[in-house]
């Protein structure tokens, strides 16, 4: 029995979620709009019969009304400058935001996530300005910062706000029960230190501001994609430690420049024990960050993302970022934030040479989550289910792909083993538990889909995910959107397994 206790506390120690959001944003214009405006394109119908020579009225030859145009705005764009000392684990932030109100409506007032407020003494507002305003109104109220605006700001208007904070970076806790605390990954250890959901961002408005409580377990915040360019300065250069990141590094003589485009969210993972190795596919490339002694864990973790991303590639349509960064956590957990993912120290340590292990499986599903929560957004809070039932399709198809005759033992080991009960799509804050919710959310989510593919083929299965991914990437999907897609594949009655699986029907 000692191998079962030791899958069950493998399991406990393992899942983790996701989330989503768009990319340029696209909004009805109001009458004045101050971004650039981008028509969409008019495509005539091709006439099905040849032209009449009859003399047609003057209306029929003008150029038919165009569709309701649309403008594309800007999306948010953060500038950072960056001090950081590695040794006091602090940093010193200079925060510029460009926001451009795509919601369609006047706003009185803007909302921002502080994650790092939720800590105590973690945080501290130095300074809030709005161009070309001092000291507007705001109130800090655990991980929401709420912003009078002095003015109420149009539709398709833009607005520069400038936050100076400092972080004092709390110590990483060790947590062993995931039902009752969730592992701290923000923060750091004497080996790594961790920079995810560190700046104030503002949250994406959808008849209203969408800021979800925080939950023991699983992931609670909600993004749209916004453009971000960092400047990171060291206060010790010459000992600077080893940086892990989204996007693009540029080395600088006090640090680094990380730039990234239409991301969900940045993360940075800092060390000075990192061993990096590097591959490429499809003309990305990844960087894998790992901890000394652990290299046979570090490759077999590059090699799984470089067949994942060729598989989902593949499957749903090209990856959105030219990196991804693979991260050793120095914490239990495996965490997906958009072009870089941590995997836990656990999955190095029982690291056992094969592709049958935790490492392997969630390196599959922690990629999986750059389409289904990096490019296809969602509320993580609201519809976990849908990041996390397709990540954890994903590892299937990953070993359907890459290793087939490893097929029997990934549902065995990964979601029968658990006799999985529950609805597909309970909230996060429903789940009872963090095992009852990922055996609903994730592994029923699994056995969803692969119910769903046989009834609907492989031919029309994998259309319907490619076309899912191309209407919805940069957005944020909900549930109407995934079956709305679903409907246009699905010739069959499904209504049998939606009410197996899912409490509320399309
Ligand atoms: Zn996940």
């Amino acid at each position: 029995m000692k191998k079962l206790t030791l899958f069950v506390l493998i399991g406990i120690i393992t899942l983790s979620g996701c989330t989503s959001g768009p990319g340029l944003i696209t909004v009805t214009p109001a009458p004045a709009s101050p971004g650039p405006a981008t028509q969409t394109p008019f495509e005539p119908e091709s006439p099905s019969e040849a032209p009449t020579l009859t003399l047609e009225p003057l209306a029929s030859l003008l150029p038919p009304p165009s569709p309701t145009p649309q403008v594309t705005l800007p999306r948010p764009r953060y500038q950072l400058q960056v001090g950081l000392n590695y040794d006091t684990q602090s940093l010193s932030v200079k925060e510029i935001v460009h926001y451009n109100n795509a919601t369609g409506q006047a706003l009185n007032e803007l909302v921002l996530a502080v994650v790092p407020n939720l800590w105590v003494g973690t945080f501290r507002l130095e300074k809030i300005q709005i161009y070309e305003l001092l000291e507007p109104e705001y109130k800090l109220d655990g991980q929401r910062l709420t912003l009078q605006l002095p003015d109420q700001l149009p539709p398709n208007a833009e607005i520069t706000l400038q936050i100076d904070y400092t972080l004092n970076l709390p110590a990483h806790s060790p947590n062993p029960d995931p039902n009752t605390f969730r592992p701290d990954i923000f923060g750091y250890t004497v080996n790594q230190m961790n920079l995810v959901d560190w700046y104030p961002f503002i949250v994406p408005y959808e008849n209203g501001w969408i800021l979800n409580d925080p939950w023991f377990y699983g992931e609670h915040l909600v993004y749209d994609l916004a453009d971000f360019e960092i400047e990171l300065n060291f206060s010790n250069p010459a000992n600077a430690p080893i940086v892990a990141s989204s996007g693009e590094q540029e080395i600088t003589a006090t640090g680094l420049k990380l730039r990234a485009e239409r991301m969900r969210t940045f993360a940075l993972s800092l060390s000075r024990e990192y061993q990096v190795s590097e591959t490429e596919v499809n003309g990305i490339l990844l960087r894998a960050y790992a901890f000394p002694l652990f290299n046979a864990g570090n490759q077999a973790a590059l090699e799984a993302t470089r067949r994942a991303m060729a598989t989902y590639s593949e499957l749903f349509g090209p990856y959105q970022h030219k990196t991804l960064s693979i991260v050793q956590g120095d914490f239990n957990d495996g965490m997906e934030y958009d072009g870089l993912y941590f995997l836990s120290n656990a999955f190095y340590n029982l690291y056992d040479g094969t592709e049958r292990n935790y490492l392997v499986m969630v390196a599959a599903h922690e990629t999986c989550h750059m389409w289904w929560f990096g490019a296809v957004g969602n509320n993580q809070a609201s519809e976990p289910w849908l990041d996390e039932s397709l990540a954890t399709y994903c590892e299937r198809l990953f070993y359907e792909k890459n290793y087939p005759e490893a097929n029997d033992w990934w549902w065995s080991y990964r979601v029968t083993f658990y006799a999985p009960e529950g609805k597909v799509d309970i909230p996060l804050y429903d789940g009872g538990g963090f095992t009852p919710y990922t055996n609903a959310t994730y592994r029923r989510g699994a056995l969803f889909l692969e119910d769903l593919r046989a009834r609907l083929g492989d031919e029309a299965f994998f259309a319907f995910l490619k076309d899912y991914y191309t209407q919805m990437n940069g957005k944020r999907s909900t549930r109407a959107d995934f079956f709305r897609v679903l409907a246009k594949h699905n010739t069959t009655d499904i209504s049998d397994l939606l009410a197996e699986y899912f409490s509320q029907q399309p």
